[in-house]
């Protein structure tokens, strides 16, 4: 007689988003029977799926079990959202459980402070190691800066009074825009590659050199510029620039912004406010109907003077920059796949054995795994944090 199957021994629930405009849902339906095979029994809080068109039916179709928000609070024992949980949320969590999000703990280090006070584990999808290669299928910020950088384009199209091809028509011919991304990471090369599929002419630009070639891959042409001879950073990323190179940087965008229909800036530099590039000087060179889209506005700042986010906002001379800072939620059917694959390929990695598994010695955990135990355990939100937080928050 061959061995009983086991049961399902751990219980995941997506909750429902409710931070303002978020419409994505951590676990989409064709998750659900994967996770399944893996043993995890799938809540989904009532709703959840409903603003990325994942309707109840949909995942009680694939196996999943709807829930309330109170059920899906006491009896889940991994909770995932896409965003941070909202206060109320983490108000009631307890000892024991864990929470799975982006949750930005460099950004936000109390309410690590806060989890690890109730003794919740806290995993973070944006402090994954990005060059650790069975990290890639799990990588969250690089499926959401790709949505991001496609829809960016979209927004810039979308407000651009004329069009991204070069049109030949009876009734005249249109010029192709000449589109500038600024950044050339994961968002930044996708936008390149979406506005040259739309047809623009397009220039990229990136202070590590080596994205070069990655420019011209995607078929656009790299900008020049005399500045910042280079600012690779760690890790793949850029370091931040001293005040001279910034200014510097910003006087020569200036005086070549000004040919461009279409500025996208996508410009990061971790655990920092983003760099400014596009001074409103720059701005008052350009041509009216020109417009400027911001990937990096939000709270911090963002790379353009005077973009506000998530709202567009008109200068004097009719150039229109948009802050949009939130894109992924904006194509929330696509980037909700996205981040749910990315979900089941962390369980995968950190349950063995039926069991959460928290090994703060594995390369991936100790990027991911903010607090445990009682204990802020990330090396630098911790350190954030001050002293007194490690080892004496039990
Ligand atoms: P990011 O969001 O941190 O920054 C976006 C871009 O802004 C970066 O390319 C950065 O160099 C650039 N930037 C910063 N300051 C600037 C300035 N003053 N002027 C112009 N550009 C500036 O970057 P990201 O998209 O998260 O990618 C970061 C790195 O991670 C890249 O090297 C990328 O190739 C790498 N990555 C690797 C993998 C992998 O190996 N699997 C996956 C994803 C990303």
């Amino acid at each position: 007689m061959s061995d009983p199957v086991p049961g399902p021994v751990v219980t995941v629930c997506a909750v429902r988003e409710t931070a303002p405009g978020e419409q994505r849902v951590a676990l989409v339906p064709e998750s659900v029977p994967v996770l399944a095979r893996a043993q995890v029994h799938v809540l989904v809080e009532s709703g959840a799926g409903a603003a990325a068109c994942f309707p109840d039916s949909a995942y009680e179709r694939a196996g999943a079990q709807v829930v309330s928000r109170d059920e899906a609070i006491g009896r889940a024992g991994i909770l995932v959202c896409v965003g941070t949980p909202g206060p109320d949320l983490i108000a009631r969590l307890r000892a024991g459980q864990t929470v799975i999000g982006m949750l930005r703990p460099l950004v936000q280090p109390d309410l690590a402070r806060q989890l690890a006070a109730a003794g919740v584990t806290a995993i973070s999808l944006d402090g994954l190691p990005r060059t650790v290669s069975r990290a890639q299928y799990m990588d969250a910020l690089t499926s959401q800066a790709n949505v991001a950088g496609y829809k960016a384009v979209l927004v810039a199209a979308d407000n651009f009074g004329r069009f991204f091809p070069m049109l030949i028509t009876a009734a005249g011919t249109s010029r192709p825009a000449s589109v500038l991304v600024l950044g050339a990471g994961v968002a930044g090369l996708q936008a390149m590659g979406t506005a040259r599929r739309l047809g623009a002419m397009v220039t990229g630009y990136d202070v590590r050199p080596e994205t070069r070639d990655q420019v011209e891959s995607v078929g656009a042409r790299f900008l020049e510029l005399d500045s910042v001879a280079s600012a690779a950073g760690e890790g793949g990323y850029a370091r931040a620039l001293t005040a001279d190179e910034q200014f510097a940087q910003q006087a020569e965008l200036a005086a070549k912004i000004g040919r461009f229909d279409v500025v996208i800036t996508t410009a990061q530099v971790p655990g920092r406010r983003p760099p400014l590039l596009v001074t409103a000087e720059a701005v008052k060179g350009m041509q009216p109907g020109a417009v400027l889209v911001d990937l990096a506005a939000s709270s911090l700042g963002g790379n353009i003077e005077g973009s506000v986010p998530d709202q567009a906002v008109m200068a004097e001379n009719g150039v229109r920059i948009i802050g949009a800072g939130h894109l992924p939620a904006q194509v929330p059917a696509a980037a909700s796949t996205a981040y749910s694959h990315n979900v089941v390929a962390l369980l995968a990695e950190l349950i063995r054995d039926g069991t959460l598994t928290i090994d703060p010695a594995d390369e991936i955990q100790a990027g991911v795994v903010v607090t445990d135990q009682g204990t802020v355990i990330h090396p630098a939100v911790a350190a954030l944090l001050g002293p007194s937080i490690t080892g004496d928050s039990r």
